[in-house]
C-alpha cells in the first residue's frame, strides 16, 4: 500500500435502503476519513482511528466537504449534449425535430469522439463517476464513447441504439445488422477494463418485433450485458406501441415476448404502467430508472416513486439528458423531489442521495463495485462543499442536523458544490 491517499470530510455511506428503511439506513461520520489505495477503498472510519492506523498516507483534508460516493447516472444519452435545452416539444416531435438530426451526426468518428469527451468531462465536474449512455446506430459512436470513459478511467455502461423503423433512414439498421453489430462491439468492449455493453434498443416504435427477438437472442447468449430501453413515458406513445404490437398485452409485453425483460433489464421513465406491468417489473428482477428533469421539461408525468419502491421495484435515478434538462445529479434530485411532492410524497434527501449513488448502481447491477463507500468498493467518489453558494450556505447555517444542512445543496446546488472528484483512486 505505497501510495495510500485518506481523505477526511464528513464520510456519508449507505447500510441499506433509505427509500423503503427510512433515513437511519444511511449514516454520516463528521469527522470521518476515506482510505484509498490501489483504485480501491481500503478503509472507512472516524478520521482519528484512520490516520493513527494509516500513518504513511497522504492526507487530503477536505474540511467540512461531504465525502460520497461518485453519482452514478442510471440513463442518458451522450449524442444529445449538444441539443440539451431545445425548447418547446413533446417526446416524438422532440425526437422528430432534435434528437434524430444530431445523432445522424455520429457516424462521423471525431465529431462522435469530441462530444464524447466534452460530455465526460461536464459529467465529472458534476460530480458524476459513472453512466449508463445510449449511443446512436453508428458503431463508431459507441467505440468513441467507450474509448473517451477509458481514457478518464471511469466505470460507465453504454451500448449501440437500434432501430429499424420509424426513423430518418440514415439511422436505421436492420434485425440482422443490429444484432451483428451489437454482438461485435460486445465481444471489442463489454467487460474490457470498467466498461459494461448494454444491448439498446431504443424503443418500441422504432424497432421491429424481428429487431427486438434478434436482440433478445443476443442478450441471451450475453447474459452478463446489461439491456436498456425506454417504457411509458407518454401517453400518445403508449397509443402508437398499442397500434404497432395490436397482439401485446401492454407496452411491457412487447419487451417481455422478445426476452428483455429480467435482471439486468433497464426500463427508462416507466410512468405510465399498468397493475400487469408493474408486477412483472417486479417479478422478472427489471430495473426501473426516473429521470424527472426529463418528465417536466417534455411533459411526460410523474413518476411514483413511493408506490413502486414500497412494492419493491429496483429503482434508479437519472438525467436523461438532452430530454432532461440538467446535467447535474443534484439537480436531478432537486427534480424528483419535485415530482414526488406533486404526488403528496416528501422524499427524504437520505433517499435522494441513495437513489443518485448507490439506487442508481443497484438499477445497472453495479452495486457491487460502486455507489457506496465500503471497504473493497472501487474508489470513485467526491468531495462535496455544503456552502458553495452565498444563498446555500445562509441556509446550512441554521441547520440543525446533518440532513438538514444537506438538503439546500441538493435543492440548490450544482457544479460549484463539486470540490473535489476521484475516479478508480484517481484526483481528477
Ligand atoms: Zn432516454
Amino acid at each position: 500500500m505505497g501510495d495510500a491517499e485518506l481523505i477526511l470530510g464528513q464520510v456519508l455511506s449507505f447500510n441499506g435502503d433509505p427509500l423503503t428503511a427510512g433515513p437511519a439506513a444511511a449514516r454520516v461520520e463528521p469527522q470521518g476519513a476515506v482510505l484509498l489505495a490501489d483504485g480501491r477503498i481500503a478503509d472507512h472510519g472516524t478520521a482519528a482511528d484512520l490516520r493513527a492506523g494509516w500513518p504513511q498516507a497522504r492526507i487530503t483534508d477536505m474540511g467540512d466537504c461531504l465525502i460520497s460516493a461518485g453519482f452514478v447516472d442510471a440513463h442518458a444519452h451522450y449524442p444529445q449534449t449538444g441539443i440539451i435545452a431545445s425548447w418547446g416539444k413533446r417526446l416524438i416531435d422532440w425526437l422528430d425535430r432534435y434528437t434524430f438530426p444530431e445523432e445522424m451526426r455520429f457516424g462521423d468518428p471525431e465529431h462522435a469522439a469530441a462530444v464524447a469527451s466534452r460530455y465526460l468531462d461536464l459529467l465529472l465536474d458534476h460530480g458524476t463517476t459513472t453512466v449508463a449512455s445510449y449511443c446512436t446506430t453508428h458503431p463508431a459512436s459507441v467505440d468513441a464513447f467507450f474509448a473517451a470513459a477509458r481514457a478518464r478511467g471511469m466505470r460507465v455502461v453504454a451500448g449501440k441504439t437500434c432501430m429499424d423503423r420509424n426513423a430518418p433512414e440514415g439511422l436505421c439498421d436492420t434485425a440482422t445488422r443490429a444484432h451483428d453489430e451489437s454482438a461485435a462491439l460486445i465481444a471489442r468492449w463489454h467487460g474490457q477494463g470498467r466498461a459494461t455493453y448494454a444491448i439498446t434498443p431504443r424503443f418500441a416504435p422504432t424497432s421491429t418485433p424481428e429487431q427486438l427477438e434478434a436482440l433478445g437472442a443476443l442478450w441471451a447468449a450475453h447474459p452478463t450485458c446489461l439491456m436498456q430501453t425506454h417504457l411509458g413515458e407518454q401517453t400518445e406513445e403508449i397509443e402508437w406501441v398499442r397500434a404497432l404490437y395490436p397482439q401485446a398485452r401492454d407496452y411491457l409485453d412487447v419487451y417481455e415476448r422478445a426476452g428483455l425483460t429480467g435482471p439486468g433489464a433497464v426500463f427508462g421513465h416507466a410512468i405510465h404502467l399498468t397493475g400487469r406491468e408493474r408486477q412483472h417489473l417486479r417479478d422478472s428482477g427489471s430495473s426501473l430508472v426516473h429521470c424527472p428533469t426529463s418528465n417536466t421539461f417534455i411533459g411526460s408525468g410523474l413518476f411514483d416513486m413511493t408506490g413502486l419502491a414500497d412494492e419493491g421495484q429496483r429503482i434508479g435515478l437519472a438525467t436523461d439528458t438532452g430530454g432532461g434538462s440538467s446535467f447535474s445529479m443534484l439537480r436531478t434530485m432537486a427534480a424528483a423531489y419535485e415530482v414526488a411532492q406533486l404526488r403528496g410524497q416528501a422524499l427524504h434527501p437520505a433517499a435522494l442521495w441513495w437513489l443518485a449513488t448507490a439506487g442508481a448502481a443497484r438499477a445497472l447491477r453495479l452495486e457491487d463495485r460502486i455507489g457506496n463507500i465500503a471497504t473493497g468498493m472501487e474508489a470513485d467518489l467526491i468531495a462535496v462543499n455544503l456552502t458553495a453558494t452565498q444563498a446555500i450556505a445562509q441556509r446550512s447555517a441554521r441547520a440543525e442536523d446533518m440532513w438538514e444542512a444537506l438538503f439546500p445543496t441538493i435543492m440548490m446546488g450544482d457544479d460549484r458544490a463539486i470540490a473535489g472528484v476521484w475516479v478508480n483512486g484517481v484526483r481528477r
